[in-house]
């Protein structure tokens, strides 16, 4: 097919994710052929850098030869076959690699395929846990605002996002939804990197007068991505942690976006020094290749549900293409990549650029703040420097921007007024270095400014 035929037929029966379609009568949408390390290549033949790790999943380019060697290998053996009642070396090969790597004492992997799932499986466990231990009372979970854990029900449920949650509020279970940190407005007008996470006033009070009724709290640890990548202080999960150990309720940390390196670590929560009860990952595992979820826990919480088929103890949930082995496959090659291929060491002079930028952004006109952390940098576009006033939502700035980067080569998808950066770990300083200045002249274009 040529690029308009892809076109013509997408308009006449595909329905895209997260996208207004009529939007796509002025800009349709775009037909890729292939990738190439950082690039994405159009059907014409023209290269994309893909600053947003195609929404936050790809970690060391398209293309990759390793993975692809993995998954090819994997292919030849077996696609798919069900995992009740039976395993395979990959599986049970990234099960290891993952409680070896991750904070604390996590010591069981759930499987899923997506995100939503991974939250889902972990809602649910909690539940059940305090269920099956004595504690039936705790039913509900604690969020913070502008949390985004998902969009399938329960996650939703937990999210604090009301772009994405306010049309279904009817249809959706009540937990406590608490204000969060927000270090671009600190109401204490504190800085996030000298601060101690005073905002956690909010979370203490709600878990101290509710924690009878609370399996759960659920957070994105350091940064909330789909908010806008607001990041903040590491103090905070450490609160978090302490609380939840003084009151008997699970810290479930949702590491979907920022696992995997993107903080400059392997996973987050190091950087606190904080371990959860249940993690959360997806996204990245599989360095973008295939949809694959986990669940991490405990013992302990495995343990309530180890006992004899008739006291219906059991964990029933179950997708289809559970413990996926192509996906299990690549996930283990992901993980022999960060061993082998010193895959952090290599950030420090990325990050150490993206650093720069941020001094240059933050003193623009129209940036009311650049915010980094490992490899995540956002820039927050403001009307008003003074007031950090944000432009109106339906100017649509952020999607301005997000139009003519595209002209230029660059991938830069917004959230709102906030534009960002989250390439492939492994983006060649040249490509980084473009992103930065092609950011640079969109803004300028987009605030009008010289
Ligand atoms: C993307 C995301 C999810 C949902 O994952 P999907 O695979 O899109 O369902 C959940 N939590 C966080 C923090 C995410 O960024």
């Amino acid at each position: 097919m040529d690029e308009k035929e892809i076109v013509r037929l997408d308009r006449q029966h595909v329905w895209h994710p997260c996208t207004q379609e009529k939007d796509h009568e002025t800009l349709p949408p775009i037909p890729i052929a292939r990738g190439d390390g950082c690039y994405l290549v159009t059907v014409d033949g023209k290269h994309i850098i893909d600053a947003v790790s195609s929404w936050w999943v790809n970690l060391f380019g398209h293309n990759h030869p390793r993975l692809n060697r993995a998954l090819q290998e994997q292919s030849q053996r077996i696609a798919h076959h069900i995992f009740a009642g039976f395993t395979h070396e990959p599986a049970v090969e990234l099960a290891r690699r993952l409680c070896d790597k991750a904070p604390g004492n996590l010591t069981r992997v759930f499987f899923a395929d997506n995100g939503s799932a991974a939250v889902e499986v972990a809602l649910k466990m909690s539940f059940q846990y305090w269920q099956q231990s004595g504690k039936s009372r705790k039913t509900r979970f604690v969020s913070i605002s502008e949390a985004y854990h998902g969009e399938t029900l329960g996650a939703l449920a937990v999210s604090g996002c009301d772009l994405y949650r306010d049309t279904y509020r009817p249809i959706l279970m009540q937990g406590f939804s608490v204000q969060g940190p927000d270090c671009f407005n600190c109401p204490y007008g504190l800085e996030r990197d000298t601060c101690s996470a005073e905002c956690f006033a909010p979370m203490e009070e709600a878990v101290t007068a509710h924690h009878e009724e609370i399996a759960g709290v659920i957070i994105e640890p350091l940064i909330q991505a789909a908010a806008g990548m607001r990041i903040y202080s590491p103090v905070y999960l450490q609160k978090l942690r302490a609380l939840c150990d003084r009151y008997q309720v699970h810290y479930i940390a949702d590491e979907i976006a920022v696992g995997f390196g993107r903080t400059g670590r392997l996973f987050a929560n190091e950087l606190a020094g904080t371990a959860p009860d249940i993690l959360c990952l997806s996204k990245g595992i599989t360095g973008g290749y295939l949809p694959l979820s986990v669940t991490l826990t405990t013992d302990e919480i495995y343990g309530a549900f180890y006992d004899d088929y008739e006291t219906l103890k059991a964990f029933l949930h179950s997708h289809s293409y559970t413990g996926n082995p192509l996906a299990c496959a690549v996930a283990v090659e992901v993980m022999k990549i960060f061993e082998e291929e010193d895959v952090l060491g290599q950030l420090k002079p990325r990050m150490a650029l993206l650093e720069e930028a941020r001094a240059r952004f933050a003193a623009h006109p129209h940036v009311g703040e650049m915010r980094r952390c490992g490899l995540v940098g956002a820039i927050e576009m403001v009307t008003d420097k003074e007031t950090r006033t944000g432009y109106p939502w339906q100017q649509r700035r952020g999607f301005q921007l997000y139009q003519k980067a595209l002209k230029r080569g660059v991938l830069l998808r917004p959230l709102g007024n906030v534009v960002y950066f989250m390439p492939p770990l492994n983006i060649p300083m040249g490509a980084l270095e473009q992103v930065v200045e092609v950011a640079w002249d969109c803004l300028n274009e987009v605030t009008h400014e010289p």
